[in-house]
């Protein structure tokens, strides 16, 4: 598939060609772990399915090819078990004894991983502000060997300059890598490869996979050395999907570019009216103009998302209230499925950081904004603000 054809075409197409064997259109689902091999050793390309799987081939090759999409650069793609093990797989670059720049506003589950699995085999970490690309350069030490961002974040939705991040931490030594968790943006919103980043990593159980029916992840990069690394580490560590899964996942992708069209607009619609209401303080939504990272997020977005987040008047008693009285958005964790979810992160996604650098106010309430009818989601956020 060119690389010049249009995101759309190729989320519906890239690694998709038909069933070389059958002519089946859509990817079969190659549920076998094994492969009949005609002499010793020779085979059709496949062996072993944690090694290499027709199915998860599909995915790898879409999901590079979408983050990749109008790069002359070759791009590889990995698929994961889960984000996390896509994550876990990627810090196995790092050494005991070389550091890594993190957000202070990082996934819940990524700290933990850093701090409570990864500190204890040596590796060091240091958080910090990563929307203010300065105190990213400022963190950096002569055993610094990756910096870790997201943008949007979670549940903050703060934004950082891909772009001028890459640039100040290459200046400073061009051995650093850097790698964006490109969750929440998904690659029809945001490219980071192409503003400078050298490794994105996925949930693909959020909007790529778009139905909350699958847990998955990704790394994608245009370093081809890495990417060998990483290969390898895939089949040596094993955390790899299984085909039911990669497929659930492809058949996502497909239209990931209407879902996130309405996402980001009845996202945005919300936010404009939430800002107006009198039991709101705040609403977080890098769309709205006096976001702080507004202007960053126009420049490195095609559109800013589904998720949003507000701060009640009456903090943690009402965000509790609030959740519990909504009949479309449902109390869940988790985001990016084409339904509407809502949660408060402090009591939920984030209860396990109350006390660290990441603890978030009591009174935030996170809505992921799925694909409903937008009067509807407003009608049903209206009456339980009313509660
Ligand atoms: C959910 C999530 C992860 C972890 O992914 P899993 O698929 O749940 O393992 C990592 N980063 C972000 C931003 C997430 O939202």
């Amino acid at each position: 598939m060119p690389q010049n054809d249009s995101f759309e075409t190729l989320a519906i197409h890239a690694g998709q060609a038909p069933d070389p064997a059958t002519g089946a259109v859509i990817t079969p689902i190659y549920q076998t772990s094994t492969y009949a091999q005609e002499q010793v050793g020779v085979t059709k390309g496949y062996d072993y399915s944690r090694t290499i799987n027709p199915t998860r081939s599909a995915l790898e090759a879409c999901l590079a090819t979408l983050e990749g999409q109008g790069m002359a650069k070759p791009t590889y793609g990995l698929a994961f078990a889960s984000g996390m093990a896509a994550i876990d797989t990627l810090l196995k670059l790092v050494k005991p004894g070389e550091h890594v720049v993190a957000s202070n506003d990082v996934y819940g589950g990524t700290y933990r991983l850093f701090e409570r699995v990864l500190a204890d085999y040596g590796l060091k970490f240091s958080y910090v502000d990563v929307s203010d690309p300065q105190q990213v350069e400022a963190a950096l030490l002569p055993e610094t060997r990756l910096v870790w961002i997201e943008t949007p974040t979670n549940p903050l939705l703060k934004i950082s300059d891909i772009a001028e991040t890459a640039a100040r931490i290459k200046n400073k030594n061009p051995q650093i890598k850097l790698a964006v968790d490109n969750t929440f943006a998904s690659p029809y919103l945001q490219q980071p490869l192409a503003l400078g980043a050298d490794f994105v990593v996925h949930s693909t159980t959020k909007y790529l996979g778009g139905h909350s029916d699958v847990v998955g992840g990704a790394i994608v990069t245009q370093d081809a050395a890495a990417y060998e690394k990483l290969k390898f580490l895939q089949n040596a560590v094993g955390a790899v999907p299984g085909p039911m899964d990669v497929w659930l996942t492809l058949r996502g992708i497909k239209t990931l570019a209407l879902r996130m069209e309405r996402h980001s607009a009845n996202a945005l619609r919300i936010a404009e009216c939430l800002s107006r209401h009198p039991a709101v303080a705040e609403v977080i939504y890098p769309g709205l103009a006096e976001h702080p990272g507004h202007q960053v997020a126009k420049k490195q977005m095609r559109l800013f998302g589904g998720m949003v987040s507000l701060v009640l008047k009456n903090g943690a008693a009402a965000a509790n209230r609030m959740v519990a009285a909504t009949r479309i958005f449902t109390l869940a964790e988790s985001l990016g499925g084409v339904e509407s979810l809502i949660e408060v992160p402090a009591a939920m996604t984030h209860a396990s950081v109350s006390g660290s650098p990441l603890e978030v106010p009591g009174g935030l309430v996170r809505l992921s904004v799925g694909i409903e009818h937008v009067d509807d989601l407003l009608d049903d956020l209206e009456q339980a603000l009313k509660v």
